[in-house]
């Protein structure tokens, strides 16, 4: 068993795939068309998934608007949320589901009611590739008057308990191509305006920075020399000797932009890798446990050879590193803080084999809910 400090996705391009493809216009082209008809709108292709949810947010909502979010999400979210000049609400999450429901939704509008003062949009995550009850939420987003965005970072291609697929029921769908995401592209995103937007939105009209664009390129390259090196922990060293360099890019730093957009040859990557969906059928993102001593969970698994400390989310908004900047509502949030502390998730490097002895370590200290 080696020990892994970053990797890729199984399921994501490989090191040839990324250091030869040769993209063309026709390729940009080809994922535009191709999610304007899965999605059923009009597709425009960003530099990665937190500039597509602030298109998302600028189309139909206005500056000053708050906007109802996951309380256990990442910092692309809440990014995202700023730069289109709006504010989150976090809405606590169901431990089962990881995903607000209609319960904690209503919390907003108790009390005082200051919070419901202008709250006019909704994202919903679908954490983990988990759906939400999308009928409820509909409704209740109906109730409220408010917009609805799908953000299918996690799941896309999942579909919601109704049988309609993610991404086909909101007014725009936000897709990632990010390290690990649902569709792994290295970076890149999409957004899919799925009505007549409020107010217009320009599409990027620069090709990605160099300095992106070989950076996506060199990734899987990277890390198969890293796993390579493993064997004498040389390779995390070497992979934080890259990210100091910047020749690696943390993906909770990826910038957000509204003038560039992928590169070429990922949106061929993209494309690909949504094809293969129908063969692979649709799942979760990651499956996660709830553990009681957890530090003592790691400890155990770091020592049987397993990398598991970055797990989804260690923060209510992740990365911790970020978390200080946000003025997270810990108080009406409790349960977000709770698992938190709780959760572990698998890396997708691991494969089903390697997970299975990994599983076992952590049983023994399973809590909170029914486990398949
Ligand atoms: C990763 C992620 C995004 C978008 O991330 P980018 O790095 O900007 O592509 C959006 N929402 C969620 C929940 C995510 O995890």
């Amino acid at each position: 068993m080696k020990r892994y400090y970053l990797g890729l996705n199984e399921n994501g391009p490989k090191a040839k795939d990324c250091l030869f493809s040769r993209g063309t216009s026709g390729d940009l082209r080809a994922l535009s068309e191709y999610l304007a008809g899965r999605y059923q709108g009009e597709a425009i292709l960003t530099k990665n998934g937190r500039s597509a949810l602030a298109m998302a947010l600028r189309a139909y909502l206005e500056p000053g608007d708050k906007v109802i979010v996951n309380a256990f999400t990442c910092y692309a979210v809440y990014e995202a949320i700023m730069e289109a000049g709006m504010a989150p609400v976090f809405v606590d999450i169901n431990e089962k589901t990881l995903n607000f429901d209609v319960k904690t939704l209503e919390e907003p509008w108790k009390g005082a009611a200051v919070h419901a003062n202008r709250i006019k949009g909704i994202i919903i995550q679908n954490s983990l590739g988990n759906p939400v009850d999308i009928e409820a939420v509909e409704k209740f987003a109906k109730k409220h008057g408010l917009t609805i965005i799908e953000d299918l970072a996690h799941s896309a291609g999942v579909r919601y308990p109704d049988g309609r697929e993610i991404g086909t029921v909101g007014v725009a769908a936000a897709l990632s191509f990010g390290k690990d995401k649902a569709i792994n592209a290295i970076s890149g995103g999409a957004v899919i305006l799925r009505e007549t937007p409020v107010h217009e939105i320009e599409a990027p009209f620069k090709a990605p920075k160099l300095s992106d664009h070989l950076r996506a390129r060199f990734y899987p390259a990277f890390c198969s020399i890293c796993k390579g090196l493993n064997g004498i922990h040389l390779g995390g060293i070497m992979m934080r000797a890259l990210i100091k360099i910047h020749w690696v890019e943390r993906s909770a730093d990826n910038r957000l932009n509204f003038e560039r957009r992928l590169s070429k040859f990922q949106a061929r990557l993209a494309l690909l890798q949504f094809k293969k969906f129908h063969h692979r059928g649709e799942g979760k993102l990651r499956e996660f446990y709830l553990v009681k001593n957890r530090d003592k969970v790691l400890a155990k698994l770091r020592q049987a050879g397993y990398y598991f400390d970055a797990f989804w989310y260690e923060k209510p908004v992740s990365p911790a590193r970020y978390y200080k900047e946000i003025k997270f509502p810990e108080k009406t949030c409790p349960v977000s803080v709770k698992v938190t502390k709780e959760i572990i998730n698998f890396p997708l490097y691991y494969t089903p084999e390697e997970l299975e002895k990994a599983i076992e370590i952590i049983k023994p200290y399973l809590i909170g809910r029914d486990y398949d």
